[in-house]
């Protein structure tokens, strides 16, 4: 499949790994927007959040779980942190496959557009 995070969890594309188990991996943003900036992604290729099943939902409380570990293994569990996961055009999403964006190291500005 032409999807350029199913290509990092096969390894075909290198990424800076953070974290990964059976279902989930996590690695830092290529472009970070933040002092810290991960991405938290399923294996399983799910193109956007519209898309998450009733059977996906384990895998959004996996993701869930590999940012605690991810927040801590970076040092913001205690800082603090955003998850945030951008779902279609208006929002700005550029990869069609499902990642939450994981942003600390910084007092981060508003939620404003
Ligand atoms: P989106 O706008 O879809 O929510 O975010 C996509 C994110 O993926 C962007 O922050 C972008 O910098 C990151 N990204 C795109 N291509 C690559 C890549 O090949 N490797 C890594 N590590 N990050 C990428
Ligand atoms: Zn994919």
């Amino acid at each position: 499949m032409d999807c350029i995070f199913c290509k990092i969890v096969e390894g075909s594309i290198p990424a800076n790994k953070i974290y990964e188990d059976d279902t989930v991996l996590a690695f830092h943003d290529i472009q970070p927007a933040a002092p810290v900036h991960a991405l938290i992604i399923p294996k399983k290729h799910i193109a956007a959040m519209k898309d998450v099943r009733e059977e996906d939902l384990p895998l959004i409380a996996d993701i869930h779980r590999a940012a605690q570990k991810v927040a801590k293994e970076l040092g913001v569990d205690e800082s603090g942190y955003r998850l945030l996961n951008n779902c279609g055009k208006n929002a700005g999403q550029v990869v069609f496959h499902i990642h939450y964006h994981l942003l600390g190291g910084a007092k981060l500005g508003p939620l404003n557009h």
